[in-house]
């Protein structure tokens, strides 16, 4: 637990300072990119015009990379309300079907009636979003991405060690993918900020560390579990906040997590 806040505390503070220095960082880009312009204009059809066009282009890149580590970094106003998450996934998926390509099964199933979570829409939307492209990203040739949704609850003997929440009603969304897999050493490193094996400029090593800051900020834990040229789970669990779904819904059809 104790690795897991500091971890969420570095997280914090490396998001405020990535924040300021893509700001100043961008400001610098933006004058290069105008005098690769001039450069452009003053020299148009001659070498240095094709020079001053390379600069440009890699001011772009650094530009788009400087925008991503803004979003990761902006403090909006992060509303935390009352949620229904299977209103979240159905939204985010009708996107997904129509971004994600041919060559991936989008599979969703939504437990009905899920006991409401504290949480901000945004983030968990983008929780999603970037589960789901990494998802994409390891099925190059193609595969299944499997979403659900359900309740469940945490067993105080087993999973509370384990997983460091206190025993109660949690909603649970599932991430699944048929595609390359994670390797220990990738696993142990997914969460950090930067960590990425994407060639260089395909990844900014972002969208997993963004994903575990949120879920551990709304109280809940993300885990993975992959096999090398199998697939990928990503597991996250969220307290249900709901204290008359609580006493409502004990028994009944909740399915019990037995810390395996
Ligand atoms: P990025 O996607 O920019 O590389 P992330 O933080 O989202 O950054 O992911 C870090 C790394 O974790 C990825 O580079 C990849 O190696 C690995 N990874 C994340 N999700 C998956 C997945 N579903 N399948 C296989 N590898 C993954």
């Amino acid at each position: 637990l104790e690795a897991r806040m500091q971890q969420a505390q570095r997280l914090e503070s490396l998001g405020q300072l990535a924040g300021g220095i893509a700001h100043d960082f961008n400001n610098l880009l933006a004058v290069i990119l105008n005098y690769a312009a001039f450069i452009m204009e003053d020299a148009a059809g001659s070498p240095p015009a094709a020079d001053a066009e390379q600069i440009a282009r890699a001011a772009r890149r650094g530009s788009d990379l400087t925008h991503q580590l803004l979003a990761f970094a902006r403090r909006e106003v992060i509303r935390p309300r009352p949620l229904d998450l299977n209103a979240v996934v159905t939204e985010v998926c009708h996107m997904l079907r129509r971004s994600l390509g041919e060559h991936i099964t989008l599979t969703v199933r939504t437990t009905d009636a899920l006991p409401a979570v504290m949480a901000d829409p945004g983030q968990l939307e983008q929780v999603l979003v970037n589960l789901a492209v990494n998802a994409r990203d390891a099925m190059p040739t193609g595969g299944r991405l499997t979403i659900d949704t359900a309740r469940v609850d945490v067993d105080a003997e087993y999973s509370t060690p384990r997983l460091g929440l206190s025993p109660g009603p949690y909603v649970r969304l599932r991430v699944s993918d048929t595609g390359t897999g994670m390797p220990r050493e990738v696993i142990d490193k997914a969460f950090e900020p930067f960590f990425t094996t994407k060639p260089s400029g395909q990844g900014t090593g972002l969208g997993l560390a963004t994903v575990y800051g949120i879920v551990t900020q709304a109280g809940g834990t993300v885990q993975i579990y992959s096999e090398p040229g199998i697939g990928t789970t990503f597991t996250i669990l969220l307290p249900v906040t709901d204290a008359r779904a609580q006493e409502v819904t004990t028994g009944g059809t909740a399915e019990k997590l037995d810390g395996r």
